[in-house]
């Protein structure tokens, strides 16, 4: 049991030398090794708690260990662990159907294991439309990999990896203006997100979608939302565009749809479906059985615990008292994908403090922490955590003067 609040003490130095020794230096050093965890709570190396309200980058949708999530995988791997794509199985089969249901689009389903291979297999399907240009926005992040990165909207991301792919656009999130003029009969597909998460927590108004909606249906445009982060629940409906009232040509899913097992998805509508032809995508992993089982062990346990309400209620509250803060000026996001602009304060300074008071959060950018804890967090937690944003802001203060 996670729970008991111990003295915090900073990272052993030689558990960093030897860190360094074996991983190549892409993310930096961590100064926390977490060895266990229970719901919102996490528990590192040397038994400090901590708070998680960044549920490993919104991927922990259920939060730590969750029982649902335990069984469903300790019984699913005693059974039958993996059967590549040349045999079908039934949590890949159940999952299926159940994202069509959820998503309330009329689509067919292909599963891989990741975010970023899910914006890959759209910009593959994009391509058989045999128009060349695409357009994304500026300050969007759809992943790592040469297509995804390609379509990043974050020049830093992906100046050292020149030359990318070809005839990408990038606009600016929200201009109208931009849509109507740029969107043409040589757009493949349009990539969007229903809120920027890691380019700081910046929502598509309704307004756009819908217009974005407009103009590429006029101009045989693919619209590909990619729900990587917002999708499950996190925005307190179970995908983000849903709030627009809009129905997508291809919505692209992973983190919280495998709630802590790597797993990613793509939905096409039936419209669009027949793209792609047989022999022209797959994935050894994709659909594996054991995370699919883990999939539908959230979505359950979203359903039958009301968590797209508690996720609402939950972010509502949070706004509301992230409102009271002084320091902060800007709050932006829904549900459980909150952005919080600072002012005077860097938000790694913050998010340092932070983890020292025992509360996991992240500086998505220079002056903008980003909240995502799980969707089954409670009242007490999220007070808690603005409580100790609160003491770590006048701790920061109180060291300045
Ligand atoms: C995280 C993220 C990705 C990339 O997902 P990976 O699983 O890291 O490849 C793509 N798009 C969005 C919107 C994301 O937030």
């Amino acid at each position: 049991m996670v729970q008991e609040r111990w003295s915090f003490q900073r990272i052993k130095i030689v558990y960093k030398e030897n860190w360094e020794k074996v991983f190549l230096n892409n993310y930096g050093t961590p100064n926390i090794q977490l060895v266990e965890g229970e719901g919102v709570l996490v528990k590192d190396s040397d038994g400090n708690i901590y708070l998680d309200f960044l549920s490993g980058i919104a991927v922990n949708a259920l939060g730590h260990s969750h029982p649902k999530i335990v069984e469903a995988v300790t019984k699913q791997i005693s059974k039958l662990s993996h059967t590549s794509n040349f045999y079908s199985n039934e949590p890949a089969y159940e999952l299926a159907e159940k994202l069509i249901e959820i998503s309330g689009l009329d689509a067919k389903v292909f599963f891989c294991n990741s975010g970023t291979e899910a914006n890959e297999a759209a910009l593959k399907i994009s391509r058989l439309t045999k128009r060349k240009q695409i357009i994304s926005l500026k300050s969007s992040f759809h992943g790592r990999t040469i297509g995804s990165l390609s379509i990043t909207g974050q020049v830093l991301k992906r100046t050292p990896f020149l030359p990318l792919l070809p005839n990408i656009t990038f606009l600016d999130l929200n201009n109208l203006r931009q849509v109507k003029r740029k969107i043409g009969r040589k757009t493949a597909a349009f990539f969007v997100e229903s809120i920027q998460g890691e380019g700081g927590v910046y929502e598509a108004t309704d307004e756009y979608l819908n217009e974005l909606r407009v103009v590429t249906k006029k101009r045989n445009t693919l619209l590909v939302l990619d729900e990587v982060q917002t999708g499950m629940g996190r925005t307190g409906q179970w995908f983000g565009f849903q709030q627009s009232g809009i129905s997508p040509d291809i919505i692209t899913l992973a983190k919280g749809l495998g709630g802590g097992l790597p797993m990613g998805a793509v939905l096409v509508s039936k419209e669009k479906a027949d793209l792609l032809q047989p022999g022209q995508h797959g994935s050894t992993f994709g659909g594996n059985p054991v995370v699919a089982s883990a999939a539908l062990a959230v979505i359950s346990t979203i359903e039958n615990e009301n968590l797209l309400e508690n996720a609402t209620e939950m972010g509502n509250l949070l706004i509301n008292l992230l409102q009271t803060v002084n320091e902060i000026v800007e709050i932006r996001g829904r549900g459980l994908l909150i952005g919080f602009q600072l002012r005077n304060i860097k938000a790694k300074d913050l998010e340092n403090e932070c983890k020292n008071m025992g509360l996991l959060l992240n500086a998505v950018t220079e002056n903008t922490i980003r909240l995502a804890p799980a969707l089954i967090v409670n009242m007490e937690q999220v007070t808690r955590c603005v409580e100790i944003i609160v003491d770590a802001i006048n701790s920061l203060e109180k060291a300045k003067i």
